[in-house]
């Protein structure tokens, strides 16, 4: 997830061999993830390439597939560090709450999003320890936004088709010129 008062078209041009945000409409982007079967140290090579992503790029919340790996670990950190979370689901929901937010594979497109306003998010942490955290209102709603990517959800599933359409139609339009830039789009 973005920060709404991003600037837009921040992505950076990934360098050779390095992983970098898939934008949409990349197919892995629309996947389901498939479970962590063991936690070891390939996985933490997964996060600690993830948390490079997602600083250089000043999100606040990274899913795996958004680097075009399709495995359930998602990466937070809402300014009190990271956090690094294996097969992670939402257990129980509670209240509502409305919010624009931004997301790093979909460049330019801000959509307001109504999600629980508290939730229990039951996990796996990167030593293998079962993890179950009630997380409230902001941290609440990018947790909820991160696990909507492993299961192929974009905020942009949150809006009508007709909405969505014309969205994405803008964004691709003014995302020619970071293909121009090199951009592997
Ligand atoms: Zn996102």
């Amino acid at each position: 997830m973005k920060e709404k008062t991003e600037h837009h078209n921040e992505l950076r041009i990934p360098k050779e061999d390095t992983c970098y945000v898939r934008i949409y409409p990349d197919p892995v982007l629309s996947k389901e993830s498939a479970p962590v079967k063991n936690i070891d140290g390939k996985i933490k090579e997964v996060i600690d390439r993830m948390a490079e992503v997602m600083y250089v790029n000043k999100g606040i919340g990274l899913a795996a597939p958004q680097v075009g790996i399709s495995k359930q670990i998602i990466i937070v950190d809402i300014g009190n560090g990271l956090r690094a979370l294996i097969n992670p689901e939402i257990v129980e929901g509670e209240g509502e709450s409305s919010l624009e937010e931004g997301c790093l594979s979909l460049p330019n497109i801000e959509v307001l999003v109504k999600r629980k306003q508290k939730v229990l998010v039951r996990a796996w942490d990167v030593d293998g320890k079962e993890v179950n955290w009630e997380v409230f209102d902001f941290p609440g709603r990018v947790y909820q936004h991160e696990i909507d990517h492993l299961n192929g959800i974009l905020i942009t599933h949150h809006i009508s088709r007709l909405k969505r359409e014309l969205l994405i139609k803008k964004m691709l339009k003014e995302l020619k010129h970071l293909k121009k830039k090199g951009y592997p789009l």
